[in-house]
C-alpha cells in the first residue's frame, strides 16, 4: 500500500467490485476490510453468467449479507434486464451507471476513455478526433442524460455512478465538454428525486465546477472508490470533496434515503 494505509476519509464507500463480477477480491475478503473503512459491495449487473437476473441477484445479496456486508449493485443503464421491485427493495442501495450509449443501433463504448482516465494507456487519448466532433458529442450528452433519467425515474436508482464519465471527459477540459445547461439539467434530475451524485475515485469525476454547482443546488452525494482490487485510501476523493467544499453530512452512509415505490 505504501504510506498511511488508512485514509482519514471515513465516509461510506458504496462502489466496490468483487469476484462476483470483474473484481479480483472475494466477498469474504471484502468483508474483512469494512474495519479499515466502512464499505459495501456493488458488482456489475448484468455480468456474464454470474449476475443474469433476479435469482442471481438475490443469491448475491444473501451471500454478501451473510458476511455482514451491505449490498448494492452497479446497474448498467440502458443494458440491464429489468429486476423485480422486490429484488431492488432487498438491496441496501442501487447504483446506476452509464458505460455506453447507442447511435443508429451502434454501440459507442466508454471503455477506451475509461482506461485512459485511469492512466492505463499513456498520455495520449486515442479517440480524441472521434469525440471532438460536435455532433457526436451532442449525441452522447443527450443519450447519456436520457439513460440517467430512466435510471432515476423508472428503475429507481439511489446513486448515479461516475456521473460525468463519458468519452468527453477524456478530452481534457470537462467545463468545455459539458455545457453548463447540461450540467444543471443533470443535477436537477438528481436533486428532484434525492438521488446521490457519486464522487468517483477511479475516474476522478465529476470535476470541481460540477460538484460546486451540485452542492449549491442542495444535492446529495456518495463516495465510490470503484475499486476492483485491494482497498486503497481515498486520496483523490478526499481532495475532490475538499476543493468543492462538500459537507460530509450530505453523503450517503450505506443506506437508501429515497423511498422505494
Ligand atoms: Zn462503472
Ligand atoms: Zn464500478
Amino acid at each position: 500500500m505504501g504510506g498511511s494505509p488508512i485514509a482519514e476519509l471515513r465516509l461510506f464507500d458504496h462502489h466496490i467490485h468483487t469476484r462476483v463480477s470483474d473484481g479480483t477480491v472475494s466477498l469474504a475478503d471484502r468483508a474483512k476490510t469494512v474495519a479499515v473503512r466502512p464499505h459495501g459491495v456493488s458488482d456489475h449487473y448484468p455480468f456474464r453468467d454470474h449476475l443474469r437476473g433476479d435469482d442471481d441477484v438475490l443469491r448475491y445479496i444473501d451471500d454478501a449479507a451473510k458476511l455482514g456486508l451491505r449490498v448494492g449493485l452497479e446497474y448498467d443503464l440502458g443494458i440491464a434486464p429489468p429486476l423485480l421491485p422486490s429484488t431492488k427493495r432487498a438491496l441496501h442501495y442501487l447504483i446506476g451507471s452509464v458505460h455506453q450509449v447507442e447511435r443508429d443501433g451502434k454501440r459507442i463504448g466508454y471503455d477506451v476513455a475509461g482506461a485512459f482516465l485511469k492512466g492505463r494507456t499513456g498520455p495520449v487519448y486515442s479517440e480524441r478526433d472521434r469525440f471532438g466532433d460536435p455532433d457526436t458529442a451532442r449525441h452522447i450528452l443527450e443519450r447519456h442524460l436520457d439513460l440517467v433519467r430512466e435510471g432515476i425515474e423508472e428503475i429507481g436508482i439511489d446513486i448515479v455512478g461516475h456521473p460525468t464519465f463519458t468519452p468527453l471527459a477524456a478530452l481534457g477540459d470537462p467545463e468545455a465538454a459539458y455545457p453548463v445547461d447540461w450540467q444543471e439539467r443533470f443535477i436537477e434530475l438528481c436533486v428532484r428525486s434525492d438521488v446521490a451524485i457519486e464522487v468517483n475515485e477511479a475516474y476522478g469525476v465529476p470535476h470541481r465546477a460540477f460538484l460546486i454547482r451540485a452542492r449549491e443546488r442542495g444535492a446529495r452525494f456518495s463516495v465510490g472508490s470503484d475499486t476492483h482490487f485491494e482497498l486503497k485510501p481515498l486520496d483523490r476523493t478526499a481532495r475532490m470533496i475538499d476543493e468543492a467544499g462538500l459537507s460530509h453530512d450530505r453523503f450517503l452512509d450505506g443506506r437508501r434515503v429515497r423511498s422505494f415505490a
